[in-house]
């Protein structure tokens, strides 16, 4: 994929879709700079990174809700590294609940841990990208901005910005050599899929075994995604061959998603 040596930023990358991605990059070679809210998590994820792949790992504490921290993260990396050349964007996910169960501070908030996360990232890194006329920024959403999912509301209304602002983002700097493109996965099994899943089980009083057979039958390709096939998606789409490909919002679902386009 042509990543050898390049500077690939990740955020909330101590588990889950961004650890993945983190690993999938170092596996091709890039060096990283990873982030999450707890130190000795990340560390822990860049020491496990680092012994497998033997790439350069700087792991570094910060929420990307909290604009100071963002800043601080960016010039740290910017500083160790010299440049960035990918972006990977992501948070953890909202609460879950329907429409009429939160208020507009629950919103709010969910756009500040989703959406403004995303530009923040994107403000502090883009400018590296446009000096060296060369970037790859890939953000995190969720089948939800093409399908909005039942019982995560304050989801499905944060991401749909998210698309919004990197499809506005991808036309502005395509010029440049950078292209912008969001992946939105469907059921990939994480911690986070495993507690949700776990919450359902206990709503609809069902065994946790049953809810996860009930919803691999519900995906055309009867099974829930695996991090390393996301790592994977993301990996491409930060890649040289990848240049031409920018704007656009690539599902990773199994199949799951029902319309035609
Ligand atoms: P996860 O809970 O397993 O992992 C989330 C990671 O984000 C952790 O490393 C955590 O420490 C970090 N994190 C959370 N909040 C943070 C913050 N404010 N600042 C910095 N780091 C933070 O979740 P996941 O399954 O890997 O999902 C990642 C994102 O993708 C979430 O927003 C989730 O809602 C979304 N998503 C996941 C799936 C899926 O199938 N796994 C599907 C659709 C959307």
């Amino acid at each position: 994929l042509q990543l050898n040596d390049k500077v690939a930023v990740v955020a909330a990358a101590s588990r889950g879709l961004g650890r993945a991605v983190a690993e999938a990059l170092a596996a091709e070679g890039a060096r990283l700079a990873i982030c999450s809210r707890d130190r000795g998590r990340i560390t822990a994820a860049a020491d496990a990174i680092r012994d497998a792949t033997g790439s350069d790992v700087l792991a570094l504490e910060c929420d990307v809700t909290d604009p100071a921290a963002v800043a601080r993260f960016a010039a740290t990396v910017l500083d160790h590294y010299g440049t960035a050349h990918i972006l990977f964007t992501n948070a953890g996910g909202p609460p879950p609940g329907s429409v009429l169960d939160f208020g507009a501070d629950d919103y709010a908030a969910a756009v500040e841990l989703n959406l403004l996360s995303t530009i923040r990232l994107v403000n502090a890194f883009l400018p590296a990208m446009q000096r060296q006329g060369w970037g790859r920024i890939v953000a995190s959403t969720s089948i939800s901005v093409k399908q909005p999912l039942p019982n995560l509301a304050l989801s499905n209304v944060a991401r749909a910005g998210v698309v919004a602002y990197i499809k506005s983002l991808s036309q502005r700097v395509a010029a440049d050599n950078i292209t912008a493109n969001t992946v939105a996965p469907g059921y990939i099994m994480t911690e986070r899929v495993d507690q949700l899943l776990d919450d359902r089980a206990a709503r609809e009083e069902r065994t946790p075994a049953e809810v996860r057979e009930d919803l691999a039958g519900d995906i055309p390709a009867r099974r829930i995604g695996r991090p390393d096939e996301f790592g994977a998606l993301v990996a491409f789409l930060a890649s040289e061959p990848a240049a031409y490909i920018t704007g656009t919002t690539l599902l990773i679902d199994g199949g799951m998603y029902q319309g035609l386009m």
